[in-house]
């Protein structure tokens, strides 16, 4: 609710980033491509960010809202995108990121703007790129959004990581990579290793801060910050925890993880559904055709950038129903989808994140008709 301990707490809170040495080796492959011509030329879309940092920039993106906007290969402090929206009574800010000076990077950026007491920030999901730089709001006592169960699949998934002995936690991971049949299924592995070494490394260097302020799914809420009006709510799809936030009458929506612009979408969770992920695309895709939209990771995008990803979605499904009819056994079909030439920049964050858990994710949706 204050902002006068940002300062402070963020020496207390501070990250070290060399602890993310792995990670930053996967994130530097990821490079952020330029504004599309249709969204830079946006008007709501101001043409100078109101700060770079490089890993992320914040854009003014409408009346009293913000995007900020990460670059995975200029460093891992925020990884995912987020934003603020302020009006003139108060201020929501969007996501935790992944490390604390990620959060204090978007507090003060929101703090050069407005004054405003805030409402609360909200984590979109559970996942570690958007709730583990937590902790600095926690300090700022700013109070913590989230879906209903966000906290608990927090301590669920993180928890036994902290701690935990790193040779075992990563040993199935490094066995994978070993027992690999093929070239292929080896880099699958390789990249698969690389991605829970960073989680276990970016576990093992932050202070869970988990929400306290848990959203009932089954309720949209309405916040009114004074001359800006946000709507959260609940979607399908990603992690089970997903919540958007809509600025109807600026038809702008901060999705979360519900829209990778530009990349494979990363489909493992246990509560991630392929059809109820493609259902709430399809509900993305029906908003006005000048809709703006702020993704999880990735540019800004309009209406373009849900087309996209839903053409991901159906040429998975297409390779994927393919093999299921082949009769091509589930272990082997994560392996066997082809990237097509048009999504070869698309960036894969690992393997068995993305494409090979989509893929048995379609399996036992198909199976179980
Ligand atoms: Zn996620």
């Amino acid at each position: 609710m204050t902002d006068v301990s940002v300062f402070l707490s963020r020496r207390d809170f501070l990250t070290h980033t060399s602890c993310f040495g792995a990670y930053y080796a996967l994130a530097r492959l990821i490079p952020l491509p330029a504004m599309a011509s249709a969204v830079a030329s946006d008007k709501r879309v101001a043409p100078t960010p109101v700060i770079d940092r490089g890993f992320a920039a914040v854009y003014n993106i409408g009346n009293g809202l913000y995007a900020t906007i990460s670059d995975p290969s200029k460093g891992p402090t925020t990884l995912c995108n987020g934003g603020f929206l302020v009006g003139k009574d108060a201020a929501l800010l969007i996501e935790g990121f992944t490390t604390c000076d990620g959060a204090a990077f978007q507090l003060q950026t929101m703090r050069t703007i407005s004054k405003a007491p805030i409402k609360g920030a909200l984590d979109t999901h559970y996942h570690f790129d958007h709730s583990m730089g937590n902790a600095f709001y926690g300090a700022n006592n700013i109070p913590l959004l989230a879906h209903a169960t966000a906290a608990r699949r927090m301590v669920d998934s993180y928890s036994p990581l902290q701690g935990a002995d790193k040779a075992a936690t990563l040993a199935p991971f490094e066995k994978a990579v070993r027992d690999a049949k093929s070239e292929t299924i080896k880099a699958h592995a390789q990249s698969d290793l690389a991605a829970i070494t960073s989680v276990y490394t970016i576990a093992n260097s932050s202070i869970l801060g988990l929400p306290n302020h848990p959203i009932d799914p089954a309720k949209p809420l309405t916040i009114d910050l004074g001359g800006v009006t946000a709507v959260i709510e609940s979607l399908p799809g990603h992690s089970g925890t997903d919540m958007i936030v809509r600025v109807p009458d600026q038809n702008v929506v901060y999705t979360g993880d519900l829209l990778f612009s530009g990349w494979y979408p990363v489909c493992f969770d246990e509560k991630a559904t392929i059809s109820g992920w493609r259902a709430t695309l399809a509900k993305f895709a029906s908003l006005d055709k000048d809709t703006l939209f702020v993704p999880g990771h990735g540019q800004l995008c309009g209406q373009d950038g849900i087309a996209a990803i839903r053409e991901v979605f159906d040429d998975i499904s297409a390779q994927a129903e393919k093999m299921f009819h082949a009769g091509v056994p589930v272990e082997e079909a994560q392996h066997r989808y082809l990237v097509p030439d048009k999504f070869k920049n698309f960036p894969i964050f690992a393997w068995g994140f993305t494409i090979g858990p989509a893929i048995a994710k379609l399996y036992a949706e198909w199976g179980n008709k």
